[in-house]
């Protein structure tokens, strides 16, 4: 299957991220671009591994459990969905890193899952920055009462935080909202809380990515920018 418009894309999207890297004076290798594949057939996964991608981002268990044995190895999956308690132990030991914990209760089954498999689970807390209804995630101030009730748990460690910023048009909207949650992961990291460790961002997606980076996003999460849009109405499994 020739999928050129996924290599087209990739170069696109990494030059738009070098581009927002050199106006906020980062450096390139601070920000990670996750694929986010959600929704696309392994033909796509395989091409974006080809140029270069070794992270990838699903939302749904089942969908990420299927196509891991039909990727190489060395890819970094990144579980970027709502967890239901009930699936976690399908995804400890294999997601690299749990985005949107929102919960003790949800921490504490990755916990217990986590103990059981004898691994150590990454995740991060998920902040609704903009307190919308339709979202999950924490509002700004519950945020360090969970961080330090997480950081007791066994076989779990909070690696930082993610957001899902509101879809608006112009991305330079969401710009407040990206620096407060970069002003709250430098605070947390403040802290020094044992078994917390505050190095990923993960912020921006196809619309407003170049605006995260430059509030200090350290992962993206770039679906349609690369696989072009989903179509929800057929299984392209
Ligand atoms: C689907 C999804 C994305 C990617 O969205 P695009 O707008 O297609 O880039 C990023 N993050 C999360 C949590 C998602 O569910």
């Amino acid at each position: 299957m020739e999928k050129d418009f996924i290599k087209s894309n990739l170069i696109h999207v990494n030059e738009e991220i070098a581009k927002a890297c050199e106006s906020a004076h980062r450096n390139r290798e601070e920000v990670t671009l996750i694929a986010v594949s959600k929704t696309k057939p392994v033909e796509y996964l395989k091409k974006a591994y080809e140029f270069g991608c070794r992270d990838f981002g699903e939302n749904k268990v089942q969908e990420m459990n299927l196509k891991i044995p039909q990727m190489p190895d060395d890819i970094r999956w990144h579980m970027i969905g709502h967890l239901q308690t009930n699936k976690v132990k399908d995804v400890v030991g294999k997601a690299y890193l749990i985005h949107g914990v929102d919960s003790f209760k949800l921490a504490s089954e990755i916990s217990k899952q986590s103990v059981k498999k004898n691994v150590v689970s990454k995740i991060l807390i998920e902040v609704n920055v903009a307190e919308e209804e339709s979202k999950f995630g924490l509002s700004y101030d519950e945020v360090l009462n969970l961080v330090l009730e997480i950081s007791k748990l066994p076989n779990i460690e909070i690696h930082g935080l993610m957001t899902i910023a509101p879809n608006v048009d112009n991305p330079y909207d969401n710009k407040q909202y990206f620096e407060d949650l970069h002003k709250l992961f430098v605070d947390i990291s403040e802290q020094n809380i044992d078994n917390v460790y505050m190095e990923y961002l993960s912020m921006g997606m196809t619309n407003d990515y170049c605006v995260a980076i430059e509030e200090g996003a350290t992962y993206v999460r770039v679906g349609t920018g690369i696989f072009g849009e989903r179509d929800y109405q057929t299984n392209s499994l």
